[in-house]
């Protein structure tokens, strides 16, 4: 049965003065048996967060935003995979506001992963579409492609051991307050595994958790899970507000429940 993951990207929010009490809250309304949590904060936040959540719910995982696709060297403000080893053991890669602000392409993102694998983090891949891509009908391709570009040349063994998760973000819904259905966001979660599978994958693809993010809130959040190929959730925005993980986090939990993950 497929892990269910619920992961939060505070994206550009909260400051190392208020990042643990937010964290605190968090994993407190949250404690559901059998769902995997995440919180990725802003990287100066990521030691704040840590310290709360060692004491008050050290199943809760503490992930970063971006990691560099260098070990080190001349890149002024930038974070490397080795340089999060004690603070994160998660890495979120491919973001759609990276690939829009940053210029990230599938290649880059692909030695991002590769060096999040090395260095034992967990990587989530965002892939998903622009809007005037799915009008055109090229939603599937697009992701296909996305997903060809980061995994080829991929070890698959290695990378499903590291803990691979893919979220299929479609870009429209990021931020927007309008989500996918639930039927198109499972269709593409059977893409995505499809594509998996016509890149080599496919002793993989069907055990891999596939995330919905894009404008997820406790009201919407049982459109996705109802679905039995969608795992979880990327959450952003609703993240930052304990009420609405306390709901979605509760929801994914009968989702753990059905699937026998519970305990
Ligand atoms: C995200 O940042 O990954 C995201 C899905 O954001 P939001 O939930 O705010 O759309």
């Amino acid at each position: 049965m497929r892990e269910v993951v619920v992961a939060a990207n505070w994206k550009m929010h909260t400051t190392p003065a208020d990042a643990g009490d937010l964290a605190r809250t968090t994993a407190a309304r949250t404690r559901e048996p059998g769902v995997t949590r995440v919180i990725c904060p802003p990287y100066p936040c990521l030691a704040a967060v840590g310290a709360a959540l060692a004491t008050a719910d050290p199943d809760v995982a503490v992930g970063a935003q971006n990691v560099h696709d260098e070990l080190a060297g001349a890149y002024t403000g930038e974070i490397s995979a080795p340089m999060l080893a004690g603070l994160a053991t998660w890495v979120i890669v491919g973001h759609s506001e990276r690939r829009r602000d940053a210029g990230e392409t599938d290649e880059l993102i692909g030695r991002k992963l590769g060096r999040a694998v090395e260095a034992g983090l967990r990587p989530i891949l965002c892939v998903g579409e622009q809007l005037d891509e799915r009008e055109a009908g090229l939603a599937t391709d697009v992701v296909e492609r996305q997903l060809h570009g980061a995994l080829a040349g991929r070890d698959p063994a290695e990378t499903n051991a590291a803990g691979l998760v893919i979220a299929y973000e479609p870009v429209w819904a990021i931020g927007t307050g309008r989500n996918a259905t639930g039927a198109d966001a499972a269709a593409m979660s059977d893409a995505i595994r499809s594509s998996l599978d016509a890149l080599g994958w496919g002793d993989f693809a069907a055990g891999m958790p596939v995330l919905y993010g894009g404008s997820v809130t406790s009201t919407n959040i049982d459109t996705f899970l109802a679905e039995p190929s969608i795992d979880g959730a990327l959450v952003g925005g609703a993240s930052l507000k304990p009420d609405e993980m306390a709901g979605i986090v509760a929801r994914a939990g009968m989702t753990a429940r059905a699937r026998g993950l519970a305990g």
